[in-house]
């Protein structure tokens, strides 16, 4: 029986209600400064995106756009000028910044109570230390919220998480293996001997790697949950555009997996939704 989709749209709609409630009981209205350096077309998207969510959901949004000739100092004066103003929320820096710019240091200088993108060492420090309450990256946390919301048991379940980015596949395992979620986590890198044996020893698979269709159907065991992060844009004479968005994941795993998250329409939506779940958690802290 091929799997049941896990529907990351329905989820983030879910989602989605249960912050409006909230941000109707807010002090002042949550507020949000999305800032983008440089012209990369899909950044553009994505960021478009956030703040159609943020407009549908009434969140205010500022939208900082600097041009890719901007200096690593420049944007570091903007970003301690939004950490001190007092109307603002949540900052979210998009990824990537143009070559010339160190991201990791830029990240450093997030109030960490403003980052709402959940990178700042002290944010990622806390995962570590089981406390969850603060702002977690958007997409690992995602998944937790989608897996939660299809009822997936993971307590004492072997979870399998491939890639180990400091923004999705490490925070993953480590949401996935916290108290609460209870799973026995393998993490599968570059280095790891055979991907597909592990993979073939899980009862979760969360696949971050940003390979197309690496994970094949017969890398799952009959059941399993398969939840795919891979957005990857793969050549396709069919299509008028000549491209397709690819998952991770091969389509051919619904064949023996219990549940698997489509591409597009899976994560995609729930790691938006999460920025503005983060973004109203923050303004509920600052008003407290
Ligand atoms: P990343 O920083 O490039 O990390 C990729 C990870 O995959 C690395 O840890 C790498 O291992 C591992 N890897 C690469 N080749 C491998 C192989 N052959 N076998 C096993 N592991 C391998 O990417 P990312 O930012 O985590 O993103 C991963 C994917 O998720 C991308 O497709 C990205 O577009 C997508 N993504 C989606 C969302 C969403 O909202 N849906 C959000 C973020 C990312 P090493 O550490 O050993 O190099």
């Amino acid at each position: 029986m091929p799997a049941k989709r896990l529907d990351g749209k329905s989820c983030a709609a879910d989602l989605e209600e249960r912050l409006k409630v909230r941000i109707s009981k807010c002090e002042s209205q949550p507020h949000l400064a999305v800032v983008i350096v440089g012209d990369d077309p899909a950044s553009h998207v994505y960021v478009k995106n956030k703040i159609l969510s943020c407009e549908r959901l009434g969140i205010k949004s500022t939208h900082i756009e600097l041009s890719a000739e901007t200096t690593q100092e420049e944007v570091a004066e903007t970003i301690v000028s939004l950490n001190n103003d007092p109307t603002l929320h949540g900052i979210l820096i998009q990824s990537p910044l143009p070559s010339h710019m160190d991201e990791e240091s830029l990240t450093d200088l997030i109030d960490p109570r403003k980052d709402v993108d959940g990178f700042h060492p002290t944010n990622l420090g806390r995962i570590v230390q089981g406390r969850l309450d603060g702002m977690i990256p958007c997409t690992p946390a995602g998944v937790m919220e989608m897996l939660r919301w299809a009822d997936v048991e993971m307590a004492g379940k072997k979870a399998v998480v491939i890639g180990r980015s400091f923004n999705v596949g490490m925070p993953q395992a480590l949401l996935l293996a916290a108290r609460g979620a209870d799973s026995t986590v393998t993490i599968v890198h570059s280095k790891t001997v055979d991907a597909k044996a592990e993979c073939l020893g899980a009862d979760i698979v969360i696949a971050a790697v940003g390979r197309p269709e690496m994970v094949k159907q017969d890398w799952i065991k009959p059941g399993a949950v398969v939840i795919d992060v891979g957005i990857n844009r793969v050549d396709d004479d069919t299509r008028e555009r000549g491209w397709r968005l690819a998952g991770d994941v091969h389509p051919d795993v619904e064949q023996v997996a219990s549940l698997l998250s489509p591409v597009p329409g899976g994560v995609g939506p729930m790691t938006v939704a999460m920025l503005m779940a983060n973004t109203v958690t923050a303004a509920e802290a600052q008003h407290s």
